[in-house]
């Protein structure tokens, strides 16, 4: 791909500081580029496919994150001894940590994604909500900034928000550092409670209030954003397909939103990006009840359900992340963006499909489906070993249609031919979920899974 004149040489080598489908498809990303990859790996991960198609491969530690896809020191160092430009860092482990992108910035690469102060800034929760509003963005009521120490204060900041109220991490993330809380009785156990497991998971106990909504749907909005003030926005997806705060199911585009109010809030995270000078890939998450949406955080990375916005627009998120990385500008604008048809995603996880259960080990059997509109996004393969070490994703399917009837229909085919054994997984209670008729009808809320799961017992 040669370079257009003045503009920056796209990168000759890029290192890719994660694990499992991500790093897969980064690696895809970069092939189609002609850029060469380097794959850092834990001792656990050594026979993963992506790892032996990889151009060069680092191990960097024993299969415990902490030890391995942690290891700033090691990461860094695998870069320098292969002479890689710059640093994917997916999504998970290091992709939000500030202080890593600072220190790749600092010792000689590019880290692709967002510069680390504004990492740091949409990192604290309470900060990022600061900001989001300064800039127009609305936000879920709740405390303004961080809770005070004193119970008195708590009980009258909630008493001001009304109950129900969500105790939450202000450097919480995946889902964890939440607690819901119904009455006053049990308002600073849970606040003390909170603070101590968000000191213990993140480093910093620090929390904050929020009205906690009862019926609304999780809906976020794919930005793309180069040094030069350009910013689009691809598509929303609808994620309210959720297990304790975490996505199963994801698709875009939202079914059932008005099409006025989803161009009125792009336009003010367009906004909102300029205004911090955002740079990369981001979503902007929301809670949308009511017909009004609710900021409640930025995610400063690549997101696991980035190929459904990829389906129905035809732009390569992960390349346009290495495309303004390398300093690009944008090769398009809003008016460019063009949807089509309806794309959805189930995450395939190793794990028991009714009990939640982790379930690694060997695969003995894998066929992944195929045809029109289909695709697998896995590092599995038959006689792989699923690790117990890490996240219980194995991959994702995608697929698209013209419309929303036809990209379901499509994934229930899809699944109906998967097969995978050896492991358990959750495509059953996907497959289940595929008939259901309030799902089917489009719209279900973020409680909808739990307590159909409820009812299910
Ligand atoms: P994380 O960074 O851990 O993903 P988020 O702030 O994005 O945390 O919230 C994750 C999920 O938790 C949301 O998709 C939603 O299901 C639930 N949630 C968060 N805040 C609220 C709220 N104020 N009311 C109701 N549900 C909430």
């Amino acid at each position: 791909m040669a370079a257009a004149k003045g503009e920056n040489k796209l990168f000759d080598k890029i290192l890719i500081a994660n694990r499992g489908e991500i790093a897969l498809r980064v690696q895809r990303a970069c092939r189609e580029m002609g850029i060469k990859t380097v794959v850092v790996h834990s001792e656990a991960d050594r026979d993963a496919k992506y790892v032996r198609l990889a151009d060069e491969s680092v191990c960097i530690g024993p299969p415990p994150s902490a030890q391995s896809y942690l290891h700033v020191p090691a990461i860094i160092a695998a870069a320098e001894v292969t002479d890689a430009q710059a640093i994917h860092p997916g999504y998970g482990f290091l992709s939000e940590n500030a202080d890593f992108a600072d220190k790749v910035e600092r010792s000689g690469f590019v880290f692709i994604g967002p510069r680390a102060e504004t990492i740091r800034l949409m990192g604290d929760k309470v900060s990022a909500k600061a900001v989001m509003l300064k800039a127009g963005i609305p936000c879920v009521p709740g405390s303004e900034g961080v809770l005070p120490e004193e119970p008195k204060e708590v009980v009258r900041i909630a008493r001001g928000i009304g109950y129900p109220v969500i105790i939450k991490a202000a450097g919480g993330g995946g889902g964890r550092g939440m607690r819901v809380v119904h009455t006053e009785a049990a308002l600073m156990p849970a606040v003390t409670l909170t603070r101590s497991e968000a000191q213990a998971a993140f480093g910093n106990p620090t929390v904050y209030m929020e009205k906690f909504l009862t019926n609304p749907r999780h809906i976020e909005i794919q930005m793309l954003a180069d040094e030069h003030r350009n910013v689009v926005t691809l598509s929303e997806r609808d994620c309210s397909m959720q297990r304790r705060h975490q996505k199963i199911i994801e698709e875009a585009p939202a079914p059932g939103i008005n099409p006025r109010a989803l161009t009125r809030i792009g336009e003010r995270c367009v906004d909102a990006c300029r205004k911090i000078g955002y740079r990369g890939a981001g979503t902007f998450e929301f809670l949308y009840d009511n017909g009004e949406f609710f900021f409640i955080e930025m995610n400063t990375r690549v997101q696991v359900e980035h190929p459904v916005t990829e389906a129905i627009t035809g732009i390569d998120i992960v390349q346009q992340q290495i495309l303004i990385a390398a300093g690009r500008r944008l090769a398009f604008r809003q008016r460019d963006v063009v949807r089509r048809g309806h794309a959805i995603e189930c995450r395939i996880n190793a794990e028991d499909p009714w009990s939640f259960v982790p379930s690694p080990g060997r695969i003995t059997s894998w066929h992944p489906p195929g045809g029109p509109g289909i695709r697998v996004d896995s590092h599995a393969y038959q006689n792989y070993f699923v690790p117990p070490y890490y996240d219980s994703m194995i991959g994702k399917v995608i697929a698209y249609g013209d419309t929303r009837e036809q990209a379901i229909a499509r994934m229930r085919i899809a699944l109906s031919e998967m097969i995978v054994e050896g492991i358990k997984t959750n495509i059953p209670l996907h497959q289940e979920l595929l008939l259901d008729d309030k799902f089917l009808q489009g719209g279900t809320t973020i409680h909808f899974l739990e307590q159909r799961m409820a009812k299910r017992k």
